[in-house]
């Protein structure tokens, strides 16, 4: 390839546009200040982002921005409009609680009747293992800050107060708080904010296409992670390790799905030492890879799960996480012995939060989304897998409704652009002229559409793809 360094500048998401490749090049006489925000995981100080893309409303699978015009929501806002835009069952049920009671809480063994419902439905639809409790938070990042909470309470619980490392992977991301950023293996989620926290230690990322050894089979590459994990488990000691925290499928960290027999592999080092093993479906549940959770999909049989995102299609914030018998038993008995159980949030459990995320399991089960996401989404999968062929791609990989597309030179692993050059930023400033918004994070393209997305949305989506995609060859060329 003959290369053309390319112009586009590049923001921490790396989705920044030059103002001359801005599709909605915003006035400030709209009365619009970007920089009084400071905006999440963005370069907020940089004149690019004087600029932001302001999305004014919601339709479907599309957004449109402040001046009107539309966009295709690849990504469903961050991974979570599960149900599009402007689904007015979720309005209907928030409004009917707002009138009845717009607030109160759960602490104390005071409570309300949607977040009684809720945990009782989430329960009954989590079926890869029992779970017994159903704790609220308000997001994916507090739900995995609980879980360690949990887990620690419940080793105190047990005399095992050695036992309180934590392993997670390279590349998971697991959220932004002080816990979660620490599980998080994105080392821009560390770098200078003095993480991560030393009982949090990091395990392969289990891509296969990046990291197999030549001739290695993907089972043989899954049975090395697996021995590389108990070695570090041995090295550490296993009288030191509490959990093990994994996505289904890799989200943020490229939409990484894992490799044949790895999860089969893992859990068994696990379960050997007495590790506790916690789901972190925040992308993957209710439908998003074809299955109701990720750990269906993957035979996983978790003892804890975080839940977040499409648990009210993103409508209201609320997470949860799910607790087995086994652990909500001795955390029962501990809180017993100390009279109280001493964690929650003022909203946890917010009934407004809850009684949308209740309207929004009813709608999944009505509507039958799981099978829906199973039948279409060989669509989406086949029909942007069909631009592997390109020079500037080295892998597209995805599964059910969430897809990762990765730029490189040479089709090789060991062969990235350039960071300057920005092709990742420039594919997805290509997209947005096209009017579709896509997630940008390096030369990694990430894209997870609402389950209710459309034959003739995915084929607009396939194509709005294909235009970015010759684009961005060209530049390169
Ligand atoms: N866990 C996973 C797998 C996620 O993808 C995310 C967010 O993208 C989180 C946790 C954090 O969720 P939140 O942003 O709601 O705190």
């Amino acid at each position: 390839l003959l290369r053309v360094p390319l112009l586009a500048r590049l923001s921490s998401t790396g989705a920044s546009l030059q103002k001359e490749d801005s599709p909605s090049d915003l006035k400030n006489d709209q009365g619009f200040k970007g920089h009084d925000m400071l905006a999440p995981f963005t370069a907020g100080w940089q004149s690019t982002d004087l600029h932001p893309l302001v999305i004014e409303r919601s339709e479907g699978c599309y957004v449109y921005d402040i001046n009107g015009k539309k966009y295709l929501d690849s990504l469903a806002g961050l991974w979570c409009t599960a149900l599009g835009g402007n689904e007015p069952r979720l309005v209907a049920a928030a409004t009917e609680q707002l009138n009845k009671l717009p607030f109160y809480h759960s602490f104390w063994n005071r409570t309300t009747k949607p977040s009684l419902d809720l945990a009782k439905e989430l329960l009954e639809t989590f079926t890869a293992k029992k779970m017994a409790k159903a704790f609220f938070v308000n997001s994916g990042s507090e739900a995995n800050d609980t879980q360690v909470k949990l887990v620690w309470y419940y080793n105190n619980a047990l005399g095992r107060t050695a036992k309180k490392k934590f392993i997670a992977r390279s590349k998971s991301y697991h959220g932004s708080t002080l816990i979660s950023a620490s599980l998080s293996g994105l080392p821009a989620l560390h770098q200078k904010f003095d993480l991560p926290a030393p009982f949090v230690l990091h395990t392969d990322c289990p891509h296969y296409w990046r990291f197999h050894l030549p001739g290695e089979t993907e089972e043989e590459f899954s049975t090395r992670l697996a021995t590389n994990l108990e070695n570090l488990i041995l090295k550490e000691g296993p009288e030191t390790i509490a959990a093990f925290i994994a996505e289904p499928v890799m989200g943020a960290g490229g939409v990484i799905p894992p490799p044949a027999t790895y999860f089969d592999k893992i859990q068994a080092v696990v379960k050997k030492y007495d590790i506790l093993f916690i789901a972190d479906e925040v992308i993957c549940a209710f439908g998003r890879l074809g299955t109701m959770y990720g750990c269906d999909k993957y035979n996983i049989k978790p003892d804890l799960v975080s839940l977040a995102k499409a648990l009210s299609s993103a409508y209201l914030p609320i997470g949860a996480v799910l607790v087995s018998p086994e652990v909500s038993d001795v955390i029962h008995s501990q809180s017993s012995k100390l009279g109280v159980f001493s964690h929650g949030f003022t909203y946890s459990g917010h009934p407004v939060s809850c009684a949308v995320a209740i309207e929004a399991l009813k709608i999944y089960k009505e509507r039958n989304i799981v099978e829906q996401v199973k039948s279409i989404s060989p669509k989406f999968q086949d029909g942007l897998k069909a631009f592997s062929d390109s020079p500037i791609i080295g892998e597209i990989r995805g599964t059910g409704l969430i897809l990762g597309t990765e730029f490189v030179d040479n089709k090789s692993p060991n062969d990235p652009f350039p960071p300057e050059w920005g092709i990742g930023a420039y594919f997805g400033a290509q997209c947005e002229k096209h009017g579709m918004l896509v997630r940008v994070a390096g030369d990694n393209i990430m894209m997870s559409p609402p389950f209710i997305i459309t034959p003739k949305e995915i084929d607009e989506l396939i194509s709005k793809y294909g235009k970015a995609l010759k684009a961005t060859e060209e530049r390169v060329k």
